[in-house]
């Protein structure tokens, strides 16, 4: 273009300077245009390079509670300037239907967040994962329209197809699974399946690769097929190893962004996918640890159940030691060191805040106090950091479970509340268990456990837990809330 303008301008000063001729005229409109088009280039990289910087220092804020809040604004507004670049950037297509998709995608938006339950929250994000990948299939399936031999962009498009359908499905039964749906609660899988995933699988693969002169249609099968393929990824996968499944789709609609951002050229989808990528990958990592699972384990085993496993009667019957508020706040009086075991139960019970009273009256009293955190407690990654970060508990008594466990027989009384899973003593035992294997909070090494429940019933992987049957278990039956409202007032009493 440059080298045109030049012979054009040579040719326009041979002729006298105000008579140039056409060709020149157009040549320096269109080197403008250029030139003006590049410019608007270049500042659109800058927006989405202020983007992406602002995407790493959110991450970075997340490392700690202490920071997590301004990390969040920070992740928000790189989003925001995301968009509005785009959205100056020159390339939509209609406003009138950007602007009324980005109008209800807003109140949607605002209306989950004002309805949605604390405890919903990891069905809520397994279905923005979801939302996530199917959006990237859409994104890349429109592009596909356009070009009738794509190259290179159709192969990231059939990626972006594979990638983004596997993580709408599986999420979906993923979000079915966490809202304890009765009719994904139970693990699914038939003979062969795995043969079945493994051909499916290739077959996806085969048709991405077609994609690099591929059309609609060709990406429209890819799509149904790679739907099936999540369904059946998921179906299997049971109870305790669901952690690993939402870290592994979180990563998985990253990857399908920064796919789908290959397709439509845009560097800041390519940055922000592959940083959820990246660090959904990470956190599958420390999920696989905190369950001592493989990925492969995960993804592969088959759940049989264990065919040996007493039932909760053989368990319970006859060994379990009811107890009140009154007596446990006797049991409190002259106590040294407390341990607070929260779990799922804690979120259900919002019981967050009167943990911290009840930490605040035995502290006054000379009781030194710690809580006990497990990594996979509750229903999403760092779920009971988040709880007790809302009810002001200073970071420095959170203990790890690595941290903890050899002090529990230090204990005088593990507290545990709305915890299951895991403390159940039977991941230590039973290699036939959903949870074998699984590193537990060792609370029945405590010398007095007391577990505030509403009852009997098993946590989140089904199973009975012999803790409660345990010599020094004491079993507070009740909502977690109001059994710690009580303790605090007979403590008051005492
Ligand atoms: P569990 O799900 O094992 O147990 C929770 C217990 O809380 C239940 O037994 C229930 O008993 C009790 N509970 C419920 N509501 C209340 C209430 N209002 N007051 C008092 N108690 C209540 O929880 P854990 O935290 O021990 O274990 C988490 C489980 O979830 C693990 O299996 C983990 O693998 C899985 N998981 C974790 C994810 C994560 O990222 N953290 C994601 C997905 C799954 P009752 O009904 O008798 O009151």
């Amino acid at each position: 273009m440059i080298d045109n303008l030049f012979d054009t301008l040579l040719l326009a000063q041979e002729g006298p300077l105000l008579q140039m001729p056409n060709e020149a005229v157009e040549a320096i409109e269109a080197a403008a245009e250029t030139v003006s088009t590049s410019a608007a280039i270049s500042w659109s990289n800058l927006g989405y390079l202020l983007a992406a910087a602002l995407f790493i220092f959110g991450i970075k804020g997340m490392t700690h509670p202490r920071t997590a809040v301004r990390g969040n604004q920070l992740g928000a507004l790189g989003m925001l300037v995301a968009v509005l670049v785009v959205m100056l950037g020159g390339g939509v297509v209609s406003w009138p239907v950007a602007l009324i998709a980005m109008l209800a995608g807003s109140a949607g938006g605002v209306w989950l967040a004002n309805t949605v339950q604390m405890t919903q929250m990891p069905q809520l994000v397994a279905l923005f994962n979801g939302f996530g990948g199917i959006a990237s299939v859409l994104v890349a399936g429109a592009e596909l329209t356009k070009a009738s031999n794509p190259g290179i962009a159709g192969l990231a498009a059939g990626l972006t197809g594979l990638i983004g359908s596997v993580t709408f499905t599986g999420s979906l039964i993923a979000a079915g699974k966490l809202q304890e749906l009765p009719q994904f609660k139970k693990p699914w899988s038939f003979g062969g399946q795995q043969i079945a995933n493994a051909a499916l699988l290739a077959l996806c693969l085969l048709l991405s690769w077609m994609m690099v002169d591929g059309s609609g249609g060709e990406y429209i099968l890819l799509v149904l097929v790679a739907l099936v393929l999540g369904t059946l990824l998921v179906l299997p996968i049971g109870g305790a190893d669901m952690p690993v499944v939402i870290a592994l789709l979180n990563s998985y609609s990253g990857l399908a962004a920064a796919a789908a951002g290959f397709v439509i050229n845009n560097n800041v989808l390519i940055i922000a996918g592959s940083l959820v990528g990246a660090s959904g990958l990470i956190l599958t990592n420390i999920m696989c640890k905190a369950m001592n699972r493989s990925l492969a384990n995960v993804l592969f085993a088959k759940f049989e159940g264990s065919a040996t496993a007493p039932d909760a009667d053989e368990v319970y019957a006859g060994k379990i030691k009811s107890t009140s508020a009154e007596e446990v706040a006797m049991l409190l009086d002259g106590v040294q060191r407390v341990i607070f075991v929260p779990g799922y139960g804690l979120a259900v019970a919002q019981a967050q805040h009167v943990v911290r009273e009840l930490a605040n009256l035995l502290e006054a009293n000379g009781v030194v106090v710690e809580y006990a955190i497990h990594p996979v407690a509750g229903r999403m990654p760092g779920h009971m950091n988040v709880l007790l970060a809302e009810a002001d508990v200073p970071y420095d008594q959170l203990k790890e479970m690595d941290e903890i466990n050899p002090t529990f027989a230090q204990c005088d009384v593990a507290i545990v509340i709305g915890a299951n899973d895991v403390v159940n003593p039977v991941a230590n035992t039973d290699p036939t268990s959903p949870i074998a294997g699984m590193p537990i909070l060792e609370v029945h090494e405590a010398r007095t456990v007391v577990m505030i429940k509403r009852s009997l019933s098993p946590g989140f992987a089904g199973i009975p837990n012999p803790l409660f049957a345990a010599d020094n278990c004491l079993m507070l039956f009740g909502d977690g809330k109001k059994a710690l409202v009580d303790l605090v007032a007979a403590l008051k009493e005492n």
